[in-house]
């Protein structure tokens, strides 16, 4: 349930609203909007349904969310959120792009991919160090080595850094590098991590899993909200269908969808999305004219001999020509790059 304060509501108002609501055990979560404050009521669903507020001084209204997702909700927070990375804005007008290889593999590597992409704008240094392979004979990643190199690496050129995580156990680990935690695909659903990294302090983003519905996806991230970690970044990175041209197929409806749903920003990887480097620019125009926040692409030196993903990494003589045609765009949706 949310409740609709009057704009003409005093503080007193408010106070005793939120105490009756916290008297009956009963969690408050506050929106403060110009004109209104939105209280969210969280908790027991038998003792919310029988919750009267109408009839309390400075109340406009009363509205019960049918949705099981509620902290993650757009009419919990009617406002976008903007999630602050350490300076970096992820959610506000400028579309932040964050770039790198697909796995972290040698020093030189990953400092040649992060020279090329911030010197085009690139602000966040990706790179796995845990990599979740189909194969187990495939390139696992280097670990804590590769989470010391991006650190490292992303420090040099003034970045920022998103690295994955694969289970709840590396939080700490992991954070002490990092400065977003990625929840791949392959892990959405994997509700004791969710549930770890609700107590975690750094921005998590949560992709998309593989055959995730909306839905699922949003309950995904209300674990985390729930759990105390209100940064939370969706990622749309493709699904699974029938099609077999590209990797997956990437839902740009899903980003409409999710802003329309939630008041969190959305990153959009037409890397993953599409697995064909042919692809990447024109999906990340068309993702940043949907409503896209962010993008998040590959790029490695030299995909040819890349140990993951080389075939839909772009060099970073693409990238540069990439970077320079999604101004344009930026601008004509009212943003900037
Ligand atoms: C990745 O970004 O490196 C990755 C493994 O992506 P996904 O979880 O979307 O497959
Ligand atoms: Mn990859």
């Amino acid at each position: 349930m949310i409740v609709v304060m009057a704009p003409s509501a005093t503080k007193k108002n408010l106070d005793n609203v939120i105490k009756k609501i916290e008297s009956l055990n009963l969690r408050t979560h506050l929106s403060t909007g110009d004109e209104r404050t939105i209280v969210g009521v969280i908790g027991d669903k038998k003792i919310i349904a029988n919750l009267e507020m109408d009839m309390m001084a400075g109340v406009e209204k009363t509205v019960h969310i049918t949705e099981k997702y509620k902290l993650v909700s757009r009419e919990f927070n009617p406002a976008d959120t903007i999630i602050d990375v350490d300076g970096v804005k992820i959610g506000g007008n400028e579309i932040v792009v964050m770039a790198g290889p697909c796995a972290v593999e040698s020093a030189e590597q990953l400092r040649e991919a992060a020279k090329a992409v911030s010197s085009c704008g690139a602000k966040i240094l990706r790179g796995g160090a845990f990599k979740p392979r189909t194969s187990p004979y495939d390139f696992q990643g280097l670990g804590e080595e590769g989470l010391k190199l991006l650190r490292e690496t992303a420090d040099e050129f003034g970045m920022k850094v998103v690295t994955e995580i694969v289970e709840g156990g590396d939080i700490e680990l992991v954070e002490s590098y990092a400065d977003i935690l990625q929840v791949g695909a392959r892990n959405m659903q994997n509700f004791q991590m969710l549930k770890a990294l609700g107590k975690c302090k750094k921005p998590v983003m949560l992709k998309r899993g593989l055959s995730a519905t909306i839905n699922e996806w949003l309950n995904a991230a209300e674990y985390i909200m729930k759990g105390g970690n209100e940064k939370v970044i969706f990622c749309e990175r493709g699904i699974r269908t029938y099609e077999t041209y590209t990797r997956n197929t990437l839902d740009l409806a899903a980003v409409v969808a999710i802003k329309n749903l939630s008041h969190l920003p959305i990153v959009v990887d037409p890397s993953h999305g599409t697995g064909r480097r042919d692809m990447i620019a024109p999906m990340s125009r068309a993702a940043i004219a949907a409503g896209a926040d962010a993008l998040m692409i590959e790029v490695h030196p030299h995909p040819e001999v890349a140990l993951s993903d080389g075939n839909q990494s772009l060099t970073p003589e693409d990238f540069k020509k990439l970077m320079s045609e999604l101004n344009g765009i930026a601008n004509v949706v009212g943003r900037t790059l």
